[in-house]
């Protein structure tokens, strides 16, 4: 027997409906290019959307094609999120630190027609255009002055698309299941791979982030994104604002730590995100100012993850700020989220150190995603937290399939989609990720983790980024081999750091060498390029 309730379909569309409705004076506030902060309510950015909309309407751009943005965080791009989902047209948010042969494999085999840039990639967009045989027309994210001289087909601005309609459009209904958005894995290795969300996906992934144990979003927040709009949708958290009335405050392209400090300030920020590295360049810069006093802002949390989160983060936004750090792990295909570093109530009995060990594993599974372990024959390992295997995801907002198929088989018979990550589940549902499934050093057929290394290395004061990696060994096939940069006027020898390590890891963990190098290889997501780290360092230990 069915159910008699109704069946509306989940659309992205009802976010900013509601957002209109019931907190259209609350602020979204964007760093624009010159540093000046732009203020537009929700109302405001539902009446650009609708305009935005329209235009599209008049582009001749159908649902189900694909248009694109290279852009920043600001009111521009946010209203894109809406304007082209809500037209049900496919939003392909591209990351601007794609390398340029990347960049033009993506553009070309997601089709898009329209390319919606930030005016900072002009001279980017200028290179590729003639490389990007689909793509019929460009919109300036600006007014006509700022239009580039750039001769590019059909350029046109996108405050006169906006200022041409009038506002007056109702969204469409359509199929739940039907696109919403598209996103690329970075693809450390062969071509990167099309992730392509639905509607309904991107809801239920939205209902989650406001749910407590997730990321508790509710009107009571001020929230600060620094994760990139075209990051795995700034993980849910524009739609998750809109769906709620928070206040949302966008960075734009200032991710350093004195235009952060401004905005945490002046905005009354209470929840931001963002990867590690923005909270050490954050801290970094306070080092050397005078009269700070991070206790008097409102921050109160701050959710972290697309790479472990070093322990000197959740210390330092404990002790100075008085915020906890929430450690999430997910990635493209997961939407982003499948954990979220939430504490149990028996927690509060235990003591800081214990905490903040829990702290720093990768969070717990939410409600929605399912998770398990397997070994290497894919048989189920147990939840105990100590059974290394391969970590493997199922659930509504887990990918089926990549975009046009390629990238391969993307889940077994059974729906379980491997994500490539090694690590342990415990009976809680916390995650710890020991590696990448291709970064594990394997030394005498014994996993060692490459991620705890860097972890305990980059505890070292003198150390700013580490890497491990496996290196060939004539007895015991793979030996760890440690790579360092050091912090700005900082030394460290091999003696010191693996005098540091010793007493923190099973001697065999020990790395075999310790190099220090001037800069580490970095991807387009800002993860270290192992593979790279690999081709030159994997015989190190051979060459005598
Ligand atoms: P992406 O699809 O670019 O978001 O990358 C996803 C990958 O980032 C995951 O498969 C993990 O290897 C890594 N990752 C994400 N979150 C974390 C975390 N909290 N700790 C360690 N690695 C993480």
């Amino acid at each position: 027997m069915l159910g008699l309730m109704q069946q509306r379909e989940l659309l992205i569309s009802s976010f900013l409906d509601y957002a209109e409705a019931y907190h259209p004076r609350v602020e979204v506030v964007s760093r624009l290019r010159d540093g000046t902060l732009h203020r537009i309510g929700w109302g405001g950015i539902a009446d650009r959307a609708r305009r935005l909309a329209q235009a599209l309407q008049r582009l001749g751009i159908r649902r189900g094609a694909r248009v694109a943005t290279l852009a920043w965080n600001t009111h521009r791009h946010l209203e894109l999120f809406f304007g082209v989902t809500g037209s049900g047209i496919v939003l392909h948010t591209v990351n601007p630190r794609l390398f340029p042969e990347q960049l033009r494999y993506i553009i070309d085999h997601a089709e898009n027609g329209v390319v919606f840039f930030d005016v900072e990639f002009a001279g980017l967009v200028a290179d590729l255009a003639p490389h990007l045989p689909t793509v019929h027309t460009y919109v300036a994210l600006g007014v006509r002055d700022e239009l580039p001289d750039l001769a590019l087909p059909n350029l046109l601005a996108y405050e006169d698309l906006l200022a041409a309609e009038d506002g007056d459009f109702a969204w469409p209904m359509f199929d739940e299941n039907s696109a919403s958005s598209l996103c690329y894995t970075s693809g450390t290795t062969g071509n990167p791979k099309g992730v392509l969300y639905s509607h309904r996906s991107t809801v239920l992934h939205t209902f989650s982030l406001m749910a407590v144990d997730t990321m508790a979003i509710s009107a009571r927040e001020t929230l600060l994104p620094c994760a990139p709009l075209f990051h795995v949708n700034c993980w849910g958290i524009p739609y998750a604002a809109a769906g709620t009335g928070a206040k949302l405050v966008l960075p734009g392209s200032r991710l350093d730590g004195e235009s952060l400090w401004e905005l945490l300030r002046d905005e009354g920020v209470t929840f931001a995100a963002a990867v590690p590295t923005v909270w050490l360049t954050l801290f970094a810069w306070m080092e050397r100012q005078a009269d700070l006093n991070p206790g008097a802002l409102k921050l109160r949390r701050v959710l972290s993850g697309g790479t472990a989160v070093p322990r000197v983060v959740i210390d330092t936004l404990r002790d100075r700020f008085g915020a906890t750090l929430l450690q999430a792990w997910g990635m493209t295909e997961l939407s982003p989220l499948g954990t979220v570093g939430n504490l149990l109530p028996r927690h509060d009995a235990l003591d800081e150190e214990a905490r903040t060990a829990l702290r720093l594993k990768q969070g717990r599974t939410i409600y929605g995603i399912e998770l398990r372990v397997v070994d290497e024959a894919g048989r189920p390992l147990p939840r105990d937290g100590t059974s290394v295997g391969l970590i493997q995801a199922r659930g509504p907002w887990v990918l089926s399939g990549y975009f046009k198929g390629d990238g391969g088989q993307a889940v077994d018979a059974d729906g379980w989609f491997g994500t490539g990550d090694v690590g342990t589940l415990d009976a809680d549902g916390f995650l710890t990720i020991t590696d990448r499934a291709k970064d594990v050093v394997k030394s005498g057929g014994e996993w060692i983790s490459s991620i705890e290394l860097e972890n305990l290395a980059v505890g070292h004061p003198a150390v700013q980024e580490a890497a491990v990696i496996a290196a060939r060994h004539a007895r015991w096939q793979e030996r760890p081999l440690l790579l360092v940069t050091c912090k700005e006027g900082r030394s460290v020898t091999k003696a010191e750091l693996l005098a540091f390590l010793a007493p923190k890891v099973a001697k065999w963990w020990l790395p075999d060498d310790v190099i220090c190098v001037d800069a580490m290889p970095h991807t387009a997501t800002g993860k270290v390029q192992k593979a790279r780290l690999r081709s030159e360092y994997a015989d190190w230990l051979e060459r005598g």
